[in-house]
């Protein structure tokens, strides 16, 4: 029976899904179970999976269908997981199924199916003291809650994942920490609601290296920063305290980068969206806070052609563009997704519509983000290794988040290693990337 511990891992979805595949990982490494990569070999299959969007619900019923037809035995977790009839109806045969975040529950479940190795000794059988990493060795994810306190007309999340839960704060800088001793250098903070951190559990201070550390947006961006590695927030909903974070970004303490989706710029639209409708405000503060801190990078993301958008509406959002000038963007069509309030809206805006809104509006963003790299032309900026091949090395500077943003194409240079900050020097650019050479 030694051979019969064998599991294989299928992580669709999102990065807090990859976070998630990794706590799931990690224990059942610790418990003496192999993780295999080919279905043929593995005993019993984790599919983590991820229901977001339409697509992504048929990207998982399809990898669960060849995971059983691969294997036979598949057990089913994540997003999707949190309405188990969506995949039972098509796959009657999966062994269980379990929603977000349920490590204990599938790891359970698993022992079910195959139980664990007898003599597992944790001496022998060793796992590194950060925990398997699906990301490369020298960025981590770092997830500080889970859930969402907000109703997004068009979001499921909340019915999926529940209201906002904080994991302590001690808890997250003494796995902060520990990535960081392991050789992370960029720690990417997720959540579903980065600056709603500490909201439920009333901001309690914890402890980290037995001093106090407030357990709210600042507090943890401050106890993160005296790790002395990268520190990159991610999903920062657009709150008003936000600007007490940019004074650490402007002193170098954490990225000078803000991911924050504003979701659209027309008030009636906002509402309609259950989103902060303060556009005017946005804008002061996009304004303000590039005044205190220069280097700043805005990334955000818009939904067009949501239900009762006008051609006035889409005006607005496109001079908000024009004004705000960010750096980088992404845009989606509004497609229903099953359970959201938002279905139940008026007007809903026809395909063609959509599509050509979404065109004008990724032609302007297009304009406007190269316009912004080109402005980095000529200047040394600091860079972080992700690759390297022949023709030479692929990074990110402060800018680029990964797997989202864009690159820096960098020539080989002695002595230089994936995982390693450069300075380099940009000599040219294109709509996403920069390109240049080391200079240290
Ligand atoms: S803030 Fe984000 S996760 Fe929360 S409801 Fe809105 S879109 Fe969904």
């Amino acid at each position: 029976m030694a051979s019969s511990h064998k599991v294989g891992f299928v992580s669709l979805g999102c990065p807090k899904a990859l976070v998630d595949s990794e706590r799931i990982l990690t224990q059942l490494r610790i418990e003496g179970y192999e993780v295999v990569p080919t279905y043929e070999d593995a005993d019993i299959v984790v599919v983590n999976t991820c229901g977001f969007i339409d697509s992504a619900k048929q990207e998982s019923l399809n990898t669960i269908g060849e995971a059983l037809q691969e294997n036979g035995k598949v057990l089913v977790t994540g997003c999707m997981g949190a309405q188990a009839e969506s995949i039972t109806r098509v796959h009657p045969n999966v062994l269980g199924v379990t929603g977000p975040h349920a490590y204990e529950a599938v790891v359970s479940q698993v022992h079910e199916h195959v139980p664990p190795p007898q003599k597992h000794d944790p001496f022998i059988d060793l796992v590194p003291p950060q925990g398997i990493k699906l990301t490369p060795r020298h960025y981590a994810y770092l997830k500080i809650s889970e859930g969402c306190n907000h109703r997004c007309s068009f979001c499921i999340i909340p019915s999926m994942r529940g209201d906002l839960v904080s994991r302590p704060v001690g808890e997250v800088m003494d796995e902060a920490e520990r990535l960081a001793r392991a050789g992370v250098k960029e720690l990417l903070v997720v959540s579903q609601d980065t600056s709603a951190y500490g909201v439920d559990i009333k901001y309690q201070t914890g402890f980290w290296q037995g001093r106090p550390v407030k357990a709210n947006m600042q507090g943890l961006s401050e106890a993160l920063s005296e790790l002395g590695i990268w520190v990159r927030l991610h999903y920062v909903y657009p709150y008003p305290h936000v600007d007490n974070i940019i004074p650490l970004m402007a002193e170098g303490k954490i990225l000078p980068y803000l991911d924050i989706p504003f979701q659209h710029a027309s008030i009636p639209v906002l509402k309609a969206m259950k989103r902060p409708a303060a556009t005017e405000k946005s804008l002061e503060r996009i304004q303000r806070w590039r005044e205190q801190c220069p280097d700043l990078t805005l990334r955000s993301t818009f939904i067009v052609g949501f239900p009762g958008e006008t051609d006035e509406d889409f005006e607005q959002l496109l001079d908000f563009l024009q004004q705000a000038q960010l750096d980088r963007v992404g845009c989606f069509q509004y497609s229903p997704v099953e359970g959201a309030t938002a279905n139940a809206l008026p007007d809903p805006v026809p395909d063609e519509v959509k599509q050509a809104r979404w065109e004008r509006f990724m032609e302007t963003q297009q304009r406007i983000s190269c316009e912004r790299l080109e402005l980095k032309v000529g200047k040394e900026i600091d860079v972080i290794i992700d690759e390297m091949n022949e023709e030479g090395l692929i990074g990110r500077s402060s800018a680029d988040a990964p797997e989202i943003d864009g690159l820096v194409y960098l020539s080989l240079a002695e002595g230089v290693n994936v995982g390693d900050l450069v300075r380099a020097k940009i000599s040219d650019s294109d709509e996403y990337d920069l390109y240049g050479e080391v200079v240290r």
